[in-house]
Protein backbone atom coordinates (compact mmCIF):
# COMPACT_ATOMS: atom_id res chain seq x y z
CA UNK A 1 0.00 0.00 0.00
CA UNK A 2 1.68 3.23 -0.97
CA UNK A 3 1.67 6.24 1.02
CA UNK A 4 -1.30 8.45 2.19
CA UNK A 5 -0.45 12.44 1.12
CA UNK A 6 -1.67 14.78 3.73
CA UNK A 7 -1.67 18.35 4.52
CA UNK A 8 -2.12 20.19 7.64
CA UNK A 9 -3.12 24.10 6.79
CA UNK A 10 -3.37 26.78 9.65
CA UNK A 11 -4.11 30.28 8.85
CA UNK A 12 -1.52 32.52 10.70
CA UNK A 13 -2.78 34.36 13.52
CA UNK A 14 -6.16 33.71 12.44
CA UNK A 15 -8.21 36.35 14.19
CA UNK A 16 -5.69 39.08 14.06
CA UNK A 17 -5.02 38.71 10.15
CA UNK A 18 -8.94 39.00 9.43
CA UNK A 19 -9.28 41.89 11.56
CA UNK A 20 -6.61 43.62 9.37
CA UNK A 21 -8.11 42.25 5.93
CA UNK A 22 -11.45 44.22 7.50
CA UNK A 23 -9.27 47.39 8.55
CA UNK A 24 -6.63 47.69 6.38
CA UNK A 25 -5.47 50.71 8.77
CA UNK A 26 -4.05 48.03 11.44
CA UNK A 27 -1.23 46.24 9.00
CA UNK A 28 1.94 46.71 9.92
CA UNK A 29 0.71 47.24 13.66
CA UNK A 30 0.90 45.77 16.67
CA UNK A 31 -2.77 44.18 17.18
CA UNK A 32 -4.59 42.11 19.80
CA UNK A 33 -8.24 40.47 19.11
CA UNK A 34 -9.25 40.90 22.99
CA UNK A 35 -12.61 39.41 24.36
CA UNK A 36 -14.58 42.74 26.45
CA UNK A 37 -12.08 45.47 25.89
CA UNK A 38 -14.53 47.71 28.15
CA UNK A 39 -13.59 45.57 30.89
CA UNK A 40 -10.01 45.07 31.87
CA UNK A 41 -9.65 41.33 32.26
CA UNK A 42 -10.52 40.97 28.64
CA UNK A 43 -8.39 38.33 27.31
CA UNK A 44 -6.01 38.38 24.15
CA UNK A 45 -7.44 36.03 21.74
CA UNK A 46 -4.94 36.34 19.01
CA UNK A 47 -2.18 38.71 18.25
CA UNK A 48 -0.33 40.25 15.12
CA UNK A 49 2.73 39.33 13.86
CA UNK A 50 4.11 42.68 15.65
CA UNK A 51 1.89 41.91 18.84
CA UNK A 52 3.62 38.87 19.18
CA UNK A 53 8.03 40.42 18.56
CA UNK A 54 6.37 42.32 21.52
CA UNK A 55 5.55 40.03 23.60
CA UNK A 56 2.39 39.53 23.60
CA UNK A 57 0.74 35.71 24.27
CA UNK A 58 -2.87 34.49 23.88
CA UNK A 59 -4.70 34.11 27.24
CA UNK A 60 -2.93 37.28 28.43
CA UNK A 61 -5.00 39.63 29.83
CA UNK A 62 -5.58 42.54 27.87
CA UNK A 63 -3.98 45.57 30.62
CA UNK A 64 -1.23 43.23 30.76
CA UNK A 65 -0.66 43.21 27.30
CA UNK A 66 -1.16 46.93 27.50
CA UNK A 67 1.51 47.43 29.79
CA UNK A 68 3.99 45.20 28.02
CA UNK A 69 2.94 46.81 24.41
CA UNK A 70 1.77 50.46 25.26
CA UNK A 71 1.28 50.87 21.81
CA UNK A 72 -1.16 47.90 20.99
CA UNK A 73 -4.67 48.08 19.17
CA UNK A 74 -6.63 46.41 21.20
CA UNK A 75 -10.07 45.67 19.05
CA UNK A 76 -13.15 43.00 19.68
CA UNK A 77 -13.80 39.82 18.24
CA UNK A 78 -15.90 39.72 14.98
CA UNK A 79 -16.56 36.25 14.68
CA UNK A 80 -19.20 36.57 12.29
CA UNK A 81 -16.45 37.37 10.30
CA UNK A 82 -14.18 34.90 11.00
CA UNK A 83 -16.49 32.60 10.26
CA UNK A 84 -17.07 33.46 6.49
CA UNK A 85 -13.17 33.51 6.51
CA UNK A 86 -12.75 30.45 7.49
CA UNK A 87 -15.82 28.94 4.95
CA UNK A 88 -14.02 31.32 2.09
CA UNK A 89 -10.64 29.54 2.91
CA UNK A 90 -12.24 26.37 3.16
CA UNK A 91 -13.60 26.50 -0.82
CA UNK A 92 -10.15 27.01 -1.29
CA UNK A 93 -9.32 23.77 -0.40
CA UNK A 94 -12.07 21.99 -1.28
CA UNK A 95 -10.56 22.69 -5.03
CA UNK A 96 -7.81 19.81 -4.07
CA UNK A 97 -9.82 17.27 -2.04
CA UNK A 98 -13.24 16.55 -0.47
CA UNK A 99 -11.47 14.95 2.18
CA UNK A 100 -11.16 18.05 4.61
CA UNK A 101 -11.24 17.60 8.14
CA UNK A 102 -11.89 21.21 9.97
CA UNK A 103 -9.84 21.41 13.42
CA UNK A 104 -10.99 24.79 15.17
CA UNK A 105 -11.78 27.71 13.02
CA UNK A 106 -8.42 28.10 11.83
CA UNK A 107 -6.92 24.87 10.60
CA UNK A 108 -7.45 21.74 8.54
CA UNK A 109 -6.49 18.70 7.34
CA UNK A 110 -6.81 17.54 3.70
CA UNK A 111 -6.03 14.13 2.67
CA UNK A 112 -4.74 14.51 -1.12
CA UNK A 113 -3.42 10.86 -1.46
CA UNK A 114 -6.02 10.69 -5.01
CA UNK A 115 -5.01 13.70 -6.36
CA UNK A 116 -2.93 13.80 -9.49
CA UNK A 117 -1.14 16.46 -8.12
CA UNK A 118 1.63 16.16 -6.23
CA UNK A 119 1.72 17.12 -2.18
CA UNK A 120 3.93 19.93 -1.64
CA UNK A 121 2.54 21.44 -5.38
CA UNK A 122 -1.14 21.52 -4.27
CA UNK A 123 0.45 23.26 -0.44
CA UNK A 124 2.43 25.80 -2.91
CA UNK A 125 -1.06 26.33 -4.55
CA UNK A 126 -3.06 26.89 -1.64
CA UNK A 127 -0.41 29.04 -0.20
CA UNK A 128 -0.52 31.58 -2.62
CA UNK A 129 -4.04 31.73 -3.48
CA UNK A 130 -4.99 31.74 0.00
CA UNK A 131 -2.70 34.65 -0.08
CA UNK A 132 -3.77 36.55 -3.47
CA UNK A 133 -7.35 35.85 -2.79
CA UNK A 134 -8.40 36.71 0.80
CA UNK A 135 -5.11 38.63 1.78
CA UNK A 136 -4.24 35.93 5.10
CA UNK A 137 -1.69 33.40 4.64
CA UNK A 138 -1.12 30.05 5.65
CA UNK A 139 1.78 27.41 7.11
CA UNK A 140 1.09 24.08 5.76
CA UNK A 141 2.33 20.75 6.83
CA UNK A 142 2.74 17.57 4.37
CA UNK A 143 3.02 14.44 5.47
CA UNK A 144 2.10 10.88 5.29
CA UNK A 145 0.11 10.93 8.77
CA UNK A 146 -2.28 13.84 10.43
CA UNK A 147 -0.01 13.55 13.15
CA UNK A 148 2.72 14.76 11.37
CA UNK A 149 1.14 16.80 9.25
CA UNK A 150 0.26 19.06 11.95
CA UNK A 151 3.46 19.03 13.44
CA UNK A 152 4.91 20.43 10.24
CA UNK A 153 2.61 23.20 9.85
CA UNK A 154 4.09 24.41 13.18
CA UNK A 155 7.77 24.33 12.00
CA UNK A 156 7.66 27.14 9.96
CA UNK A 157 5.16 29.96 9.98
CA UNK A 158 4.19 32.46 8.72
CA UNK A 159 3.42 31.66 4.83
CA UNK A 160 5.76 28.53 4.41
CA UNK A 161 5.19 24.44 4.04
CA UNK A 162 7.45 22.42 5.63
CA UNK A 163 7.83 18.57 4.45
CA UNK A 164 7.81 15.81 7.04
CA UNK A 165 8.75 12.29 5.20
CA UNK A 166 9.37 8.81 5.92
CA UNK A 167 12.88 9.65 5.26
CA UNK A 168 13.34 12.98 7.01
CA UNK A 169 10.85 12.52 10.13
CA UNK A 170 13.91 10.75 12.34
CA UNK A 171 15.72 13.92 12.27
CA UNK A 172 12.78 16.61 11.91
CA UNK A 173 10.40 15.82 14.66
CA UNK A 174 12.61 13.17 17.41
CA UNK A 175 14.73 16.87 18.72
CA UNK A 176 11.30 18.16 19.32
CA UNK A 177 9.60 18.30 22.65
CA UNK A 178 7.12 15.50 23.16
CA UNK A 179 4.43 18.43 24.44
CA UNK A 180 4.66 19.84 20.69
CA UNK A 181 2.68 16.72 19.66
CA UNK A 182 -1.10 16.88 19.16
CA UNK A 183 -3.24 15.46 22.25
CA UNK A 184 0.45 15.70 24.55
CA UNK A 185 -0.85 17.71 27.05
CA UNK A 186 0.64 19.38 30.24
CA UNK A 187 -0.77 16.23 32.53
CA UNK A 188 1.14 13.57 29.93
CA UNK A 189 4.10 16.00 29.11
CA UNK A 190 4.49 15.82 33.06
CA UNK A 191 4.46 12.42 33.39
CA UNK A 192 6.91 11.69 30.20
CA UNK A 193 9.05 14.14 31.84
CA UNK A 194 8.75 11.78 35.55
CA UNK A 195 9.91 8.84 33.50
CA UNK A 196 13.19 10.95 31.74
CA UNK A 197 11.06 11.51 28.14
CA UNK A 198 11.56 14.97 27.05
CA UNK A 199 11.79 14.16 23.41
CA UNK A 200 9.58 12.61 21.09
CA UNK A 201 12.78 10.56 20.08
CA UNK A 202 12.70 9.64 23.43
CA UNK A 203 9.16 8.56 23.68
CA UNK A 204 9.62 6.67 20.08
CA UNK A 205 12.74 4.52 21.27
CA UNK A 206 10.92 3.35 24.86
CA UNK A 207 9.27 0.03 25.10
CA UNK A 208 5.36 0.63 24.42
CA UNK A 209 4.73 -1.72 27.33
CA UNK A 210 6.52 0.82 29.91
CA UNK A 211 4.68 3.64 27.86
CA UNK A 212 1.24 1.14 28.67
CA UNK A 213 2.22 0.91 32.59
CA UNK A 214 2.89 4.93 32.88
CA UNK A 215 -0.05 6.03 30.73
CA UNK A 216 -2.50 3.68 29.60
CA UNK A 217 -3.79 3.22 26.11
CA UNK A 218 -3.15 7.38 26.11
CA UNK A 219 0.88 6.18 26.06
CA UNK A 220 0.91 3.37 23.60
CA UNK A 221 -1.08 5.34 21.09
CA UNK A 222 1.56 8.52 21.64
CA UNK A 223 4.30 5.86 21.14
CA UNK A 224 2.82 4.89 17.72
CA UNK A 225 2.39 9.02 16.45
CA UNK A 226 6.18 9.60 17.71
CA UNK A 227 6.72 6.41 15.45
CA UNK A 228 4.79 7.77 12.54
CA UNK A 229 2.55 4.78 12.56
CA UNK A 230 -0.85 7.04 13.27
CA UNK A 231 -3.28 5.88 10.83
CA UNK A 232 -6.15 8.45 11.67
CA UNK A 233 -8.38 9.59 8.60
CA UNK A 234 -8.71 12.41 7.40
CA UNK A 235 -12.88 12.74 7.85
CA UNK A 236 -14.88 13.72 5.18
CA UNK A 237 -16.04 16.95 3.83
CA UNK A 238 -19.97 15.94 4.45
CA UNK A 239 -18.97 14.87 7.43
CA UNK A 240 -18.59 17.32 10.63
CA UNK A 241 -16.97 16.30 13.78
CA UNK A 242 -19.97 16.89 16.16
CA UNK A 243 -19.73 19.64 18.60
CA UNK A 244 -19.80 18.70 21.81
CA UNK A 245 -21.98 21.69 23.27
CA UNK A 246 -23.14 24.99 22.49
CA UNK A 247 -22.53 27.19 24.78
CA UNK A 248 -23.01 31.20 25.94
CA UNK A 249 -21.91 32.84 29.18
CA UNK A 250 -21.73 36.35 30.72
CA UNK A 251 -20.37 38.12 33.54
CA UNK A 252 -22.11 40.80 34.85
CA UNK A 253 -20.65 43.95 36.19
CA UNK A 254 -22.91 44.32 38.65
CA UNK A 255 -24.30 41.46 40.88
CA UNK A 256 -27.81 40.37 39.51
CA UNK A 257 -29.84 40.15 42.62
CA UNK A 258 -33.12 38.71 42.07
CA UNK A 259 -34.42 35.72 40.06
CA UNK A 260 -36.23 38.33 37.56
CA UNK A 261 -32.30 39.32 36.48
CA UNK A 262 -31.20 36.26 36.12
CA UNK A 263 -34.12 35.27 33.94
CA UNK A 264 -33.55 37.93 31.70
CA UNK A 265 -30.12 36.97 30.62
CA UNK A 266 -30.93 33.50 30.65
CA UNK A 267 -33.31 34.65 27.76
CA UNK A 268 -31.09 36.46 26.28
CA UNK A 269 -27.98 34.25 26.63
CA UNK A 270 -30.18 31.17 25.00
CA UNK A 271 -31.45 33.09 22.28
CA UNK A 272 -27.60 32.96 20.67
CA UNK A 273 -27.60 29.11 21.60
CA UNK A 274 -30.22 28.65 19.44
CA UNK A 275 -29.33 30.54 16.26
CA UNK A 276 -26.02 28.62 16.39
CA UNK A 277 -27.74 25.37 16.91
CA UNK A 278 -29.95 26.15 13.43
CA UNK A 279 -26.64 27.70 12.14
CA UNK A 280 -25.18 24.57 12.35
CA UNK A 281 -28.01 21.70 11.93
CA UNK A 282 -27.42 20.96 15.59
CA UNK A 283 -30.59 20.27 18.19
CA UNK A 284 -30.00 19.56 22.11
CA UNK A 285 -30.60 16.97 23.97
CA UNK A 286 -29.56 18.81 27.30
CA UNK A 287 -29.06 21.97 28.79
CA UNK A 288 -26.42 22.57 31.57
CA UNK A 289 -26.53 25.59 33.48
CA UNK A 290 -23.87 27.18 35.52
CA UNK A 291 -23.54 30.03 38.18
CA UNK A 292 -21.24 31.85 39.77
CA UNK A 293 -21.99 34.20 42.60
CA UNK A 294 -20.39 37.20 43.54
CA UNK A 295 -17.36 35.32 45.30
CA UNK A 296 -16.42 33.24 42.56
CA UNK A 297 -17.60 30.32 43.20
CA UNK A 298 -18.82 28.29 40.27
CA UNK A 299 -21.85 25.67 40.47
CA UNK A 300 -23.29 24.08 37.85
CA UNK A 301 -26.56 21.32 36.95
CA UNK A 302 -27.70 19.92 33.64
CA UNK A 303 -30.87 18.16 32.96
CA UNK A 304 -32.57 16.29 29.85
CA UNK A 305 -35.19 17.52 27.84
CA UNK A 306 -38.15 15.64 27.04
CA UNK A 307 -37.71 16.06 23.25
CA UNK A 308 -34.45 17.63 21.54
CA UNK A 309 -34.57 21.27 20.08
CA UNK A 310 -32.86 23.92 18.76
CA UNK A 311 -35.30 26.31 19.92
CA UNK A 312 -34.29 29.09 22.18
CA UNK A 313 -37.23 29.01 24.34
CA UNK A 314 -36.89 25.77 25.59
CA UNK A 315 -33.37 26.05 26.56
CA UNK A 316 -34.21 29.26 28.15
CA UNK A 317 -37.08 27.72 29.67
CA UNK A 318 -35.04 24.84 31.05
CA UNK A 319 -31.96 26.86 32.13
CA UNK A 320 -34.55 29.08 33.84
CA UNK A 321 -36.12 25.78 35.46
CA UNK A 322 -32.34 24.53 36.72
CA UNK A 323 -32.10 27.71 38.58
CA UNK A 324 -34.86 27.87 40.01
CA UNK A 325 -34.89 24.28 41.43
CA UNK A 326 -30.99 24.21 42.67
CA UNK A 327 -29.44 27.36 43.21
CA UNK A 328 -30.62 28.86 46.87
CA UNK A 329 -29.19 31.93 46.47
CA UNK A 330 -27.78 32.53 49.31
CA UNK A 331 -24.99 34.62 47.93
CA UNK A 332 -26.17 37.32 44.33
CA UNK A 333 -24.61 35.70 40.76
CA UNK A 334 -22.36 37.33 39.06
CA UNK A 335 -21.90 34.74 35.65
CA UNK A 336 -24.42 32.32 33.97
CA UNK A 337 -23.46 30.33 31.48
CA UNK A 338 -26.42 28.27 29.94
CA UNK A 339 -25.12 25.03 27.28
CA UNK A 340 -26.95 22.83 25.35
CA UNK A 341 -25.50 19.41 25.56
CA UNK A 342 -26.12 16.20 23.99
CA UNK A 343 -26.04 17.61 20.86
CA UNK A 344 -27.40 15.40 17.23
CA UNK A 345 -27.53 16.27 14.29
CA UNK A 346 -30.71 17.73 12.22
CA UNK A 347 -30.67 15.33 9.74
CA UNK A 348 -33.97 16.25 8.08
CA UNK A 349 -36.00 19.31 8.68
CA UNK A 350 -38.14 18.76 11.86
CA UNK A 351 -41.14 17.30 10.94
CA UNK A 352 -44.22 18.50 12.16
CA UNK A 353 -46.33 15.46 14.08
CA UNK A 354 -50.31 15.42 13.26
CA UNK A 355 -50.54 16.45 17.63
CA UNK A 356 -48.65 19.75 16.86
CA UNK A 357 -50.56 22.54 17.24
CA UNK A 358 -50.37 25.47 15.00
CA UNK A 359 -49.00 27.64 17.49
CA UNK A 360 -45.44 25.13 17.09
CA UNK A 361 -45.56 25.99 13.25
CA UNK A 362 -45.63 29.38 13.78
CA UNK A 363 -43.15 29.74 15.85
CA UNK A 364 -41.10 27.81 13.63
CA UNK A 365 -41.29 30.35 11.21
CA UNK A 366 -41.05 33.09 13.65
CA UNK A 367 -37.28 31.58 14.76
CA UNK A 368 -36.59 31.63 11.26
CA UNK A 369 -37.23 34.98 10.30
CA UNK A 370 -35.63 36.16 13.35
CA UNK A 371 -32.22 34.73 12.40
CA UNK A 372 -32.96 36.45 9.01
CA UNK A 373 -32.94 39.81 10.72
CA UNK A 374 -30.14 39.04 12.92
CA UNK A 375 -28.17 37.89 9.60
CA UNK A 376 -29.14 41.36 8.42
CA UNK A 377 -29.13 43.75 10.74
CA UNK A 378 -26.85 42.42 13.54
CA UNK A 379 -27.37 40.32 16.41
CA UNK A 380 -29.08 43.21 18.73
CA UNK A 381 -31.30 44.51 16.18
CA UNK A 382 -34.26 42.27 17.76
CA UNK A 383 -34.00 41.27 21.47
CA UNK A 384 -36.88 39.16 23.00
CA UNK A 385 -39.48 41.88 24.52
CA UNK A 386 -38.29 40.11 27.99
CA UNK A 387 -34.86 41.71 27.88
CA UNK A 388 -35.78 45.46 27.01
CA UNK A 389 -35.79 47.67 29.15
CA UNK A 390 -33.45 46.18 31.18
CA UNK A 391 -30.72 48.53 32.63
CA UNK A 392 -28.27 45.74 32.92
CA UNK A 393 -28.81 44.04 29.68
CA UNK A 394 -26.96 44.74 27.14
CA UNK A 395 -24.81 48.23 28.35
CA UNK A 396 -23.38 47.16 31.79
CA UNK A 397 -22.35 43.68 30.42
CA UNK A 398 -19.52 42.04 28.61
CA UNK A 399 -19.21 38.94 26.90
CA UNK A 400 -17.26 36.19 28.49
CA UNK A 401 -15.41 34.09 26.29
CA UNK A 402 -17.06 30.50 25.65
CA UNK A 403 -14.71 29.80 23.00
CA UNK A 404 -14.81 26.16 22.38
CA UNK A 405 -18.75 26.26 22.40
CA UNK A 406 -18.39 28.87 19.58
CA UNK A 407 -15.67 27.12 17.28
CA UNK A 408 -18.15 26.21 14.46
CA UNK A 409 -17.34 22.55 12.45
MG1 LIG B 1 -3.63 29.35 13.41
Amino acid sequence: MSDRAILHSDANGFYASVEMVLNPELRGKAVAVCGSIKERHGIVLAKSELAKKAGIKTGMVAWQARQLCPELIVVPPHYDYYVKFSKMIQKIYARYTDEIEPFGMDECWLDVTRSPMKPMEIAECIRREVREELALTVSIGVSFNKVFAKLASDMKKPDAITEITRENFKEKVWPLPCSDMIYCGRATTNKLESIGVQTIGQLANLNPDVLKHKLGKNGVMLWQFANGLDTSRVAHESYSAPAKSVGHGITCTEDLNTLDEAQKIIYALSQDIGAKLRQMGLRAKGVHLSVRDNELHTVGWQTLLKTPTQDELDIANEAFAILLSNYRWEKNVRSLTVTAINLEKVEEPIQLSLFDTPANEKREILTRTIDEIHELYGKHSLVPALILDEKKMPRGVCDELVMPGWMYV
